[in-house]
Protein backbone atom coordinates (compact mmCIF):
# COMPACT_ATOMS: atom_id res chain seq x y z
CA UNK A 1 0.00 0.00 0.00
CA UNK A 2 1.43 3.17 -1.01
CA UNK A 3 1.90 6.09 1.51
CA UNK A 4 0.07 9.69 1.07
CA UNK A 5 1.67 12.97 2.46
CA UNK A 6 -0.80 15.33 3.17
CA UNK A 7 1.54 18.58 4.68
CA UNK A 8 0.56 21.29 3.13
CA UNK A 9 4.30 22.37 3.72
CA UNK A 10 6.17 19.88 2.00
CA UNK A 11 3.58 19.65 -0.86
CA UNK A 12 4.31 23.79 -1.25
CA UNK A 13 7.65 22.83 -2.26
CA UNK A 14 6.26 20.89 -5.22
CA UNK A 15 3.29 23.58 -6.89
CA UNK A 16 5.40 24.92 -9.11
CA UNK A 17 7.53 24.67 -12.06
CA UNK A 18 9.90 27.23 -14.23
CA UNK A 19 6.52 28.84 -15.94
CA UNK A 20 6.22 30.56 -12.19
CA UNK A 21 2.64 28.61 -12.23
CA UNK A 22 1.59 28.32 -9.16
CA UNK A 23 -1.06 25.11 -8.76
CA UNK A 24 -2.05 23.12 -5.85
CA UNK A 25 -2.09 19.90 -4.36
CA UNK A 26 -4.17 17.89 -1.88
CA UNK A 27 -1.49 14.78 -1.35
CA UNK A 28 1.65 13.53 -2.62
CA UNK A 29 2.77 10.27 -3.79
CA UNK A 30 6.90 9.58 -3.84
CA UNK A 31 6.16 6.07 -5.50
CA UNK A 32 9.09 3.63 -5.27
CA UNK A 33 8.20 0.78 -7.75
CA UNK A 34 6.55 0.78 -11.15
CA UNK A 35 4.40 -1.66 -9.38
CA UNK A 36 3.16 0.79 -6.98
CA UNK A 37 3.15 3.79 -9.65
CA UNK A 38 -0.07 1.11 -11.08
CA UNK A 39 -1.25 0.92 -7.82
CA UNK A 40 -1.81 4.23 -7.30
CA UNK A 41 -3.00 4.99 -10.57
CA UNK A 42 -5.53 2.22 -10.79
CA UNK A 43 -6.96 3.36 -7.49
CA UNK A 44 -6.90 7.57 -8.79
CA UNK A 45 -8.90 6.03 -11.97
CA UNK A 46 -10.98 4.59 -10.41
CA UNK A 47 -11.84 7.37 -8.10
CA UNK A 48 -11.55 9.91 -10.62
CA UNK A 49 -8.87 11.48 -8.77
CA UNK A 50 -6.40 13.75 -11.35
CA UNK A 51 -2.69 13.11 -10.75
CA UNK A 52 0.16 15.08 -11.94
CA UNK A 53 3.96 13.43 -12.21
CA UNK A 54 6.52 15.94 -11.08
CA UNK A 55 9.86 15.59 -11.58
CA UNK A 56 12.88 18.27 -11.66
CA UNK A 57 10.01 20.83 -12.08
CA UNK A 58 11.80 22.55 -14.33
CA UNK A 59 9.08 22.47 -17.58
CA UNK A 60 8.58 26.02 -18.90
CA UNK A 61 4.82 25.56 -19.61
CA UNK A 62 3.58 24.37 -16.42
CA UNK A 63 3.30 20.84 -17.41
CA UNK A 64 4.47 19.81 -13.94
CA UNK A 65 2.14 21.87 -11.82
CA UNK A 66 -1.10 20.25 -10.92
CA UNK A 67 -4.56 21.92 -10.67
CA UNK A 68 -5.79 19.97 -7.72
CA UNK A 69 -5.60 16.29 -6.85
CA UNK A 70 -2.40 14.09 -6.40
CA UNK A 71 0.72 14.71 -7.39
CA UNK A 72 3.49 11.80 -8.10
CA UNK A 73 7.40 12.65 -7.72
CA UNK A 74 9.72 10.17 -9.43
CA UNK A 75 12.17 11.23 -6.76
CA UNK A 76 12.01 7.77 -5.81
CA UNK A 77 12.75 6.52 -8.76
CA UNK A 78 16.36 7.21 -9.35
CA UNK A 79 18.13 4.19 -9.77
CA UNK A 80 20.70 3.66 -12.32
CA UNK A 81 20.41 -0.22 -13.20
CA UNK A 82 23.23 -1.17 -15.86
CA UNK A 83 25.52 0.66 -18.42
CA UNK A 84 26.61 -1.68 -21.30
CA UNK A 85 28.22 -1.04 -24.74
CA UNK A 86 25.42 -0.35 -26.79
CA UNK A 87 22.45 -0.06 -24.21
CA UNK A 88 21.74 1.94 -21.02
CA UNK A 89 18.79 1.11 -18.70
CA UNK A 90 17.58 3.64 -15.83
CA UNK A 91 14.67 4.22 -13.76
CA UNK A 92 12.80 7.57 -14.92
CA UNK A 93 13.37 9.73 -11.96
CA UNK A 94 16.94 9.69 -12.63
CA UNK A 95 18.69 13.09 -13.46
CA UNK A 96 20.25 13.37 -17.28
CA UNK A 97 23.24 15.12 -16.69
CA UNK A 98 24.32 12.90 -13.91
CA UNK A 99 23.49 9.71 -16.10
CA UNK A 100 25.03 10.92 -19.18
CA UNK A 101 28.08 11.53 -16.42
CA UNK A 102 27.98 8.03 -15.65
CA UNK A 103 27.51 6.45 -19.04
CA UNK A 104 30.84 9.03 -20.63
CA UNK A 105 33.23 7.80 -17.71
CA UNK A 106 32.34 4.37 -19.55
CA UNK A 107 33.62 5.66 -22.81
CA UNK A 108 30.14 5.59 -24.03
CA UNK A 109 27.78 8.83 -25.34
CA UNK A 110 23.96 9.40 -24.72
CA UNK A 111 23.41 12.35 -27.07
CA UNK A 112 20.15 14.51 -25.89
CA UNK A 113 21.69 17.49 -24.18
CA UNK A 114 18.57 19.57 -23.07
CA UNK A 115 20.39 22.83 -21.22
CA UNK A 116 18.82 21.80 -17.97
CA UNK A 117 20.08 18.47 -18.42
CA UNK A 118 22.06 18.58 -14.89
CA UNK A 119 18.41 19.58 -13.63
CA UNK A 120 16.05 17.43 -15.43
CA UNK A 121 15.00 13.67 -15.34
CA UNK A 122 15.44 11.17 -17.54
CA UNK A 123 11.59 9.93 -17.57
CA UNK A 124 10.57 13.68 -18.16
CA UNK A 125 13.35 14.25 -21.46
CA UNK A 126 11.43 11.08 -22.45
CA UNK A 127 8.05 12.09 -22.01
CA UNK A 128 8.86 15.91 -23.52
CA UNK A 129 10.95 14.63 -26.32
CA UNK A 130 13.56 17.20 -24.69
CA UNK A 131 16.62 18.34 -27.11
CA UNK A 132 19.40 20.35 -27.31
CA UNK A 133 22.34 22.14 -29.13
CA UNK A 134 23.42 18.11 -30.24
CA UNK A 135 20.02 17.66 -31.78
CA UNK A 136 21.31 19.59 -35.21
CA UNK A 137 23.71 16.09 -35.59
CA UNK A 138 21.62 13.41 -33.29
CA UNK A 139 18.52 14.59 -33.50
CA UNK A 140 16.11 14.46 -30.49
CA UNK A 141 15.46 12.25 -27.34
CA UNK A 142 13.01 10.10 -29.28
CA UNK A 143 15.81 8.27 -31.59
CA UNK A 144 17.36 7.38 -28.41
CA UNK A 145 14.96 5.37 -27.22
CA UNK A 146 14.88 1.21 -27.65
CA UNK A 147 12.51 0.44 -24.85
CA UNK A 148 10.23 1.73 -21.86
CA UNK A 149 8.11 0.61 -19.07
CA UNK A 150 4.76 2.44 -18.99
CA UNK A 151 2.39 2.67 -16.39
CA UNK A 152 -1.02 3.53 -18.27
CA UNK A 153 -3.60 5.80 -16.48
CA UNK A 154 -5.70 3.00 -15.67
CA UNK A 155 -2.39 1.20 -13.67
CA UNK A 156 -1.39 -1.19 -16.73
CA UNK A 157 1.85 -1.80 -16.83
CA UNK A 158 3.76 -1.91 -20.40
CA UNK A 159 6.96 -3.09 -21.06
CA UNK A 160 7.56 -1.45 -24.67
CA UNK A 161 10.75 -2.65 -27.08
CA UNK A 162 11.05 -0.40 -30.49
CA UNK A 163 8.64 -2.08 -33.58
CA UNK A 164 6.02 -3.28 -30.81
CA UNK A 165 3.02 -2.94 -32.76
CA UNK A 166 0.47 -0.51 -31.23
CA UNK A 167 -3.04 -2.35 -30.87
CA UNK A 168 -5.49 -1.98 -33.50
CA UNK A 169 -8.42 -0.91 -31.79
CA UNK A 170 -6.16 1.87 -30.44
CA UNK A 171 -7.72 5.05 -31.95
CA UNK A 172 -4.15 6.46 -33.18
CA UNK A 173 -4.40 10.13 -34.31
CA UNK A 174 -2.84 10.43 -38.20
CA UNK A 175 -1.80 13.95 -38.97
CA UNK A 176 0.22 16.20 -40.88
CA UNK A 177 3.31 16.56 -38.05
CA UNK A 178 5.33 19.45 -39.32
CA UNK A 179 9.08 18.31 -41.21
CA UNK A 180 10.82 20.29 -38.68
CA UNK A 181 12.47 19.72 -35.17
CA UNK A 182 9.28 19.64 -32.79
CA UNK A 183 7.44 19.17 -29.51
CA UNK A 184 4.08 19.93 -29.93
CA UNK A 185 0.89 17.28 -29.81
CA UNK A 186 1.46 13.67 -29.48
CA UNK A 187 3.15 12.31 -32.74
CA UNK A 188 2.02 10.50 -35.59
CA UNK A 189 3.66 7.24 -34.26
CA UNK A 190 5.76 4.52 -35.93
CA UNK A 191 4.92 1.90 -33.24
CA UNK A 192 3.57 1.77 -29.70
CA UNK A 193 7.15 2.76 -28.11
CA UNK A 194 6.87 6.50 -30.09
CA UNK A 195 3.45 7.09 -28.89
CA UNK A 196 5.03 7.64 -25.36
CA UNK A 197 7.83 9.68 -26.19
CA UNK A 198 6.51 13.30 -26.05
CA UNK A 199 3.04 12.72 -24.49
CA UNK A 200 3.62 15.28 -21.34
CA UNK A 201 2.48 13.00 -18.97
CA UNK A 202 -0.98 12.78 -19.86
CA UNK A 203 -1.04 9.38 -21.79
CA UNK A 204 1.51 7.27 -19.25
CA UNK A 205 4.21 7.14 -16.65
CA UNK A 206 8.10 5.98 -17.72
CA UNK A 207 8.82 4.51 -14.87
CA UNK A 208 12.48 2.49 -16.46
CA UNK A 209 14.10 3.29 -20.07
CA UNK A 210 16.41 1.48 -22.00
CA UNK A 211 18.26 3.96 -24.32
CA UNK A 212 20.36 3.39 -27.28
CA UNK A 213 24.44 4.49 -26.63
CA UNK A 214 26.81 5.65 -29.51
CA UNK A 215 30.76 6.00 -29.76
CA UNK A 216 31.63 9.23 -27.35
CA UNK A 217 33.71 11.90 -29.27
CA UNK A 218 37.67 11.66 -27.68
CA UNK A 219 37.66 15.61 -28.53
CA UNK A 220 35.59 18.05 -29.04
CA UNK A 221 36.27 21.72 -30.58
CA UNK A 222 34.57 24.51 -29.30
CA UNK A 223 34.05 27.56 -31.46
CA UNK A 224 32.75 31.07 -30.91
CA UNK A 225 32.76 33.93 -34.55
CA UNK A 226 31.84 36.82 -34.43
CA UNK A 227 30.24 38.08 -37.49
CA UNK A 228 29.47 41.93 -38.36
CA UNK A 229 25.73 41.16 -39.14
CA UNK A 230 23.11 38.45 -39.06
CA UNK A 231 22.94 37.84 -42.72
CA UNK A 232 27.05 36.92 -43.01
CA UNK A 233 25.99 34.17 -39.78
CA UNK A 234 23.25 33.03 -41.60
CA UNK A 235 25.41 32.21 -44.94
CA UNK A 236 27.63 30.77 -42.82
CA UNK A 237 25.12 29.05 -41.28
CA UNK A 238 23.70 27.24 -44.72
CA UNK A 239 27.31 26.30 -45.92
CA UNK A 240 28.23 24.69 -42.29
CA UNK A 241 24.86 22.65 -43.12
CA UNK A 242 25.59 21.81 -46.17
CA UNK A 243 29.00 20.51 -45.21
CA UNK A 244 27.47 18.36 -42.19
CA UNK A 245 25.23 16.46 -44.26
CA UNK A 246 27.57 15.53 -46.77
CA UNK A 247 30.31 13.84 -44.15
CA UNK A 248 28.97 14.40 -40.90
CA UNK A 249 32.50 12.69 -39.59
CA UNK A 250 34.51 15.36 -41.65
CA UNK A 251 36.68 18.07 -40.27
CA UNK A 252 34.46 20.77 -41.04
CA UNK A 253 30.94 19.12 -39.53
CA UNK A 254 29.70 20.90 -36.91
CA UNK A 255 27.53 18.91 -34.45
CA UNK A 256 25.62 22.23 -33.08
CA UNK A 257 25.08 25.54 -34.48
CA UNK A 258 24.24 27.97 -31.95
CA UNK A 259 23.60 31.74 -32.51
CA UNK A 260 23.97 34.65 -30.62
CA UNK A 261 22.50 37.95 -32.38
CA UNK A 262 24.05 41.41 -31.36
CA UNK A 263 21.75 42.19 -28.22
CA UNK A 264 23.51 39.27 -26.66
CA UNK A 265 26.49 40.66 -27.48
CA UNK A 266 25.82 43.93 -25.81
CA UNK A 267 24.67 42.23 -23.15
CA UNK A 268 27.43 39.76 -22.31
CA UNK A 269 29.79 42.59 -22.29
CA UNK A 270 27.81 44.53 -19.70
CA UNK A 271 28.70 41.51 -18.11
CA UNK A 272 32.68 41.99 -18.51
CA UNK A 273 33.02 39.42 -21.26
CA UNK A 274 35.45 40.16 -24.29
CA UNK A 275 33.32 40.94 -27.18
CA UNK A 276 35.19 42.09 -30.33
CA UNK A 277 33.81 45.79 -31.82
CA UNK A 278 32.16 45.05 -35.27
CA UNK A 279 30.53 42.51 -33.97
CA UNK A 280 26.90 42.03 -35.14
CA UNK A 281 26.00 38.40 -34.37
CA UNK A 282 28.02 35.61 -33.20
CA UNK A 283 28.02 31.68 -33.61
CA UNK A 284 28.91 29.28 -31.29
CA UNK A 285 29.28 25.79 -32.73
CA UNK A 286 31.10 22.12 -31.65
CA UNK A 287 33.15 20.08 -34.03
CA UNK A 288 33.86 16.29 -32.94
CA UNK A 289 37.14 15.09 -33.31
CA UNK A 290 37.75 11.34 -33.78
CA UNK A 291 41.58 10.89 -33.87
CA UNK A 292 44.74 12.96 -32.70
CA UNK A 293 45.27 13.72 -36.88
CA UNK A 294 42.05 15.62 -36.50
CA UNK A 295 42.62 18.38 -34.33
CA UNK A 296 44.92 19.79 -36.98
CA UNK A 297 42.90 18.38 -40.10
CA UNK A 298 39.97 20.43 -38.55
CA UNK A 299 41.41 23.60 -36.87
CA UNK A 300 42.89 24.26 -40.76
CA UNK A 301 39.04 23.43 -42.21
CA UNK A 302 37.40 25.61 -39.91
CA UNK A 303 39.55 29.20 -40.03
CA UNK A 304 39.15 28.73 -43.91
CA UNK A 305 35.85 28.06 -43.97
CA UNK A 306 35.23 31.15 -41.36
CA UNK A 307 37.59 33.27 -42.99
CA UNK A 308 35.65 32.41 -46.45
CA UNK A 309 32.32 33.37 -44.49
CA UNK A 310 33.11 36.72 -43.79
CA UNK A 311 33.65 35.93 -39.93
CA UNK A 312 35.70 38.78 -37.70
CA UNK A 313 38.94 36.08 -38.10
CA UNK A 314 41.40 37.73 -35.83
CA UNK A 315 38.26 37.45 -32.77
CA UNK A 316 37.60 34.28 -33.71
CA UNK A 317 37.64 31.56 -30.62
CA UNK A 318 38.74 28.00 -31.49
CA UNK A 319 38.68 25.79 -28.47
CA UNK A 320 40.95 23.58 -28.28
CA UNK A 321 42.34 23.81 -24.65
CA UNK A 322 41.64 24.99 -21.18
CA UNK A 323 42.05 28.74 -21.54
CA UNK A 324 40.40 29.38 -24.80
CA UNK A 325 37.70 27.27 -23.51
CA UNK A 326 37.69 29.74 -20.21
CA UNK A 327 36.95 32.13 -22.60
CA UNK A 328 34.59 30.88 -24.49
CA UNK A 329 32.50 29.70 -21.69
CA UNK A 330 32.46 33.32 -20.22
CA UNK A 331 31.17 34.63 -23.21
CA UNK A 332 28.34 31.85 -23.33
CA UNK A 333 27.73 32.12 -19.62
CA UNK A 334 27.34 36.06 -19.37
CA UNK A 335 24.48 35.65 -21.10
CA UNK A 336 21.98 34.11 -19.35
CA UNK A 337 23.83 35.88 -16.23
CA UNK A 338 23.00 39.33 -18.26
CA UNK A 339 19.09 38.34 -19.27
CA UNK A 340 18.58 37.56 -15.63
CA UNK A 341 20.16 40.61 -14.19
CA UNK A 342 17.53 42.27 -16.72
CA UNK A 343 14.78 40.66 -15.52
CA UNK A 344 14.88 41.21 -11.75
CA UNK A 345 15.72 44.79 -12.33
CA UNK A 346 12.41 45.08 -14.55
CA UNK A 347 10.43 42.94 -11.74
CA UNK A 348 8.52 40.71 -14.62
CA UNK A 349 9.04 37.96 -16.15
CA UNK A 350 10.39 37.25 -19.40
CA UNK A 351 8.47 35.54 -22.11
CA UNK A 352 10.50 33.17 -24.38
CA UNK A 353 9.78 32.16 -27.72
CA UNK A 354 10.36 28.24 -29.14
CA UNK A 355 9.31 27.79 -32.40
CA UNK A 356 10.86 26.37 -35.15
CA UNK A 357 10.81 26.71 -39.08
CA UNK A 358 11.73 24.96 -41.82
CA UNK A 359 15.40 26.11 -43.61
CA UNK A 360 13.68 28.35 -46.43
CA UNK A 361 11.88 29.96 -43.60
CA UNK A 362 14.50 31.13 -41.23
CA UNK A 363 15.26 34.75 -42.74
CA UNK A 364 11.44 36.00 -42.71
CA UNK A 365 11.10 34.26 -39.60
CA UNK A 366 14.31 36.24 -37.90
CA UNK A 367 12.94 39.34 -39.49
CA UNK A 368 9.57 39.06 -37.73
CA UNK A 369 11.80 38.26 -34.43
CA UNK A 370 14.03 41.20 -34.56
CA UNK A 371 11.09 43.43 -35.33
CA UNK A 372 9.62 42.48 -32.07
CA UNK A 373 8.10 45.81 -29.99
CA UNK A 374 9.57 45.61 -26.97
CA UNK A 375 13.47 45.06 -25.33
CA UNK A 376 14.13 41.49 -26.49
CA UNK A 377 17.85 39.09 -27.92
CA UNK A 378 17.67 36.72 -29.87
CA UNK A 379 19.67 32.97 -29.36
CA UNK A 380 19.48 29.46 -29.93
CA UNK A 381 19.56 26.21 -31.94
CA UNK A 382 20.12 28.32 -35.76
CA UNK A 383 21.36 24.47 -36.74
CA UNK A 384 17.93 23.47 -36.55
CA UNK A 385 15.86 26.73 -37.67
CA UNK A 386 15.09 26.89 -34.22
CA UNK A 387 15.76 30.27 -32.04
CA UNK A 388 14.62 31.70 -28.96
CA UNK A 389 12.92 35.57 -28.81
CA UNK A 390 13.59 36.12 -25.32
CA UNK A 391 10.95 39.29 -24.70
CA UNK A 392 11.32 40.88 -21.52
CA UNK A 393 9.07 43.54 -20.39
CA UNK A 394 9.13 46.37 -17.74
CA UNK A 395 5.85 47.36 -17.40
CA UNK A 396 2.39 45.33 -16.94
CA UNK A 397 1.37 46.55 -20.34
CA UNK A 398 4.59 45.67 -22.18
CA UNK A 399 4.11 41.72 -20.61
CA UNK A 400 0.27 41.84 -22.48
CA UNK A 401 2.09 43.05 -25.65
CA UNK A 402 4.69 40.43 -25.64
CA UNK A 403 2.18 37.80 -25.01
CA UNK A 404 0.35 39.32 -27.74
CA UNK A 405 3.66 39.01 -30.15
CA UNK A 406 4.34 35.60 -29.19
CA UNK A 407 0.80 34.69 -30.37
CA UNK A 408 1.54 36.44 -33.84
CA UNK A 409 4.73 34.79 -34.55
CA UNK A 410 3.26 31.64 -33.52
CA UNK A 411 1.06 32.11 -36.18
CA UNK A 412 3.38 33.39 -38.45
CA UNK A 413 5.64 30.19 -38.09
CA UNK A 414 2.87 27.63 -38.83
CA UNK A 415 2.02 29.40 -41.97
CA UNK A 416 5.63 29.31 -42.71
CA UNK A 417 5.43 25.31 -42.16
CA UNK A 418 6.80 25.49 -38.47
CA UNK A 419 5.79 24.24 -35.53
CA UNK A 420 4.58 25.75 -31.80
CA UNK A 421 7.36 24.15 -29.78
CA UNK A 422 10.29 22.87 -30.78
CA UNK A 423 11.55 21.38 -27.47
CA UNK A 424 9.98 22.75 -24.55
CA UNK A 425 6.70 21.39 -25.43
CA UNK A 426 2.86 22.81 -24.97
CA UNK A 427 1.71 22.37 -21.27
CA UNK A 428 -0.43 24.41 -19.64
CA UNK A 429 0.34 27.75 -21.26
CA UNK A 430 0.63 27.02 -25.20
CA UNK A 431 -2.38 24.73 -25.80
CA UNK A 432 -4.13 27.46 -27.35
CA UNK A 433 -1.13 27.68 -29.76
CA UNK A 434 -1.39 23.55 -30.35
CA UNK A 435 -4.93 24.30 -31.43
CA UNK A 436 -4.27 27.04 -34.03
CA UNK A 437 -1.50 24.60 -35.83
CA UNK A 438 -3.62 21.07 -35.57
CA UNK A 439 -6.70 22.36 -36.32
CA UNK A 440 -10.29 20.88 -34.62
CA UNK A 441 -9.85 17.76 -36.47
CA UNK A 442 -6.60 16.33 -35.69
CA UNK A 443 -7.43 17.46 -31.66
CA UNK A 444 -10.63 15.65 -31.78
CA UNK A 445 -8.41 12.63 -32.75
CA UNK A 446 -5.86 13.37 -30.09
CA UNK A 447 -8.61 13.95 -27.52
CA UNK A 448 -10.03 10.06 -28.43
CA UNK A 449 -6.83 8.52 -27.82
CA UNK A 450 -6.78 10.65 -24.39
CA UNK A 451 -10.31 9.20 -23.47
CA UNK A 452 -9.38 5.89 -24.88
CA UNK A 453 -6.11 5.38 -22.42
CA UNK A 454 -7.54 7.39 -19.39
CA UNK A 455 -11.59 6.93 -19.35
CA UNK A 456 -11.48 9.30 -16.20
CA UNK A 457 -8.92 12.23 -18.15
CA UNK A 458 -6.73 11.74 -14.39
CA UNK A 459 -3.24 12.10 -15.47
CA UNK A 460 -1.53 15.44 -16.71
CA UNK A 461 -4.99 16.98 -16.78
CA UNK A 462 -4.69 20.32 -18.10
CA UNK A 463 -2.03 19.36 -20.47
CA UNK A 464 -1.47 19.81 -23.68
CA UNK A 465 -5.88 19.38 -24.10
CA UNK A 466 -8.91 21.15 -22.40
CA UNK A 467 -9.86 18.43 -19.94
CA UNK A 468 -13.98 17.40 -19.90
CA UNK A 469 -15.65 20.06 -17.48
CA UNK A 470 -12.68 22.61 -17.46
C1 LIG B 1 16.90 26.88 -17.82
C2 LIG B 1 16.14 25.86 -18.61
C3 LIG B 1 16.67 25.35 -19.78
C4 LIG B 1 15.96 24.42 -20.54
N1 LIG B 1 16.53 23.95 -21.66
C5 LIG B 1 15.88 23.01 -22.39
C6 LIG B 1 16.49 22.51 -23.58
O1 LIG B 1 17.58 22.90 -23.98
N2 LIG B 1 15.79 21.59 -24.29
C7 LIG B 1 14.56 21.12 -23.88
O2 LIG B 1 14.00 20.26 -24.55
N3 LIG B 1 13.98 21.59 -22.77
C8 LIG B 1 14.60 22.51 -22.01
N4 LIG B 1 14.01 23.00 -20.88
C9 LIG B 1 12.68 22.48 -20.49
C10 LIG B 1 12.71 21.28 -19.49
O3 LIG B 1 13.96 21.23 -18.83
C11 LIG B 1 12.46 19.96 -20.18
O4 LIG B 1 11.13 19.91 -20.69
C12 LIG B 1 12.65 18.72 -19.27
O5 LIG B 1 12.47 17.55 -20.02
C13 LIG B 1 11.73 18.68 -18.06
O6 LIG B 1 12.25 17.76 -17.14
P1 LIG B 1 11.87 17.76 -15.60
O7 LIG B 1 12.47 16.56 -14.95
O8 LIG B 1 12.22 19.05 -14.98
O9 LIG B 1 10.30 17.55 -15.67
P2 LIG B 1 9.09 18.32 -15.00
O10 LIG B 1 9.19 19.78 -15.29
O11 LIG B 1 8.95 17.93 -13.57
O12 LIG B 1 7.88 17.70 -15.83
C14 LIG B 1 7.72 17.99 -17.19
C15 LIG B 1 6.56 17.17 -17.77
O13 LIG B 1 6.94 15.79 -17.84
C16 LIG B 1 6.01 14.99 -17.11
N5 LIG B 1 6.79 13.91 -16.51
C17 LIG B 1 7.83 14.03 -15.65
N6 LIG B 1 8.36 12.83 -15.39
C18 LIG B 1 7.62 11.92 -16.08
C19 LIG B 1 7.67 10.51 -16.20
N7 LIG B 1 8.61 9.78 -15.60
N8 LIG B 1 6.74 9.91 -16.98
C20 LIG B 1 5.79 10.64 -17.63
N9 LIG B 1 5.71 11.98 -17.55
C21 LIG B 1 6.62 12.61 -16.78
C22 LIG B 1 5.37 15.93 -16.11
O14 LIG B 1 4.09 15.49 -15.73
C23 LIG B 1 5.30 17.20 -16.94
O15 LIG B 1 4.20 17.12 -17.81
C24 LIG B 1 14.67 23.96 -20.10
C25 LIG B 1 14.15 24.46 -18.92
C26 LIG B 1 14.85 25.40 -18.17
C27 LIG B 1 14.25 25.93 -16.91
Amino acid sequence: MFTKIEDPSIIEGYLTDASNLHGRAEVLVRPGSTEEVAEILAHCQEHGIPVTVTAGRTSTTGAAVPYGGWLMSMERLNKVIEIGHDTAVAQGGVFLGALQTEIENTGRFFPPDPTSRHECTLGAAIACNASGARTFRYGATRPWIKGLTVVTPTGEILKIERGDPIPTDWPVPHWNEPKVKTAAGYPEPHDLLDLFIGQEGTLGVITEATLELTDLPPDVLGILAFFPDRQSAVKFVEKAREAAKADPKGDFSARALEYLDGRCLKLAAGQGAEVPEGAGAALFCEQEIWSEDQMDAAMGAWWEALEEGGALADDTIIAADDASLEKLHSIRHAIPAGINEKIIRNGMRKVGTDLAVPDEALDEMMDAYEAAPIDHVIFGHIGNNHLHLNLMPTTQQELEEAKDYYDELARKAIALGGTVSAEHGIGKLKRHQLAWMVGADTLKAFEDLKRFLDPNWILGRGNLLKAPKE
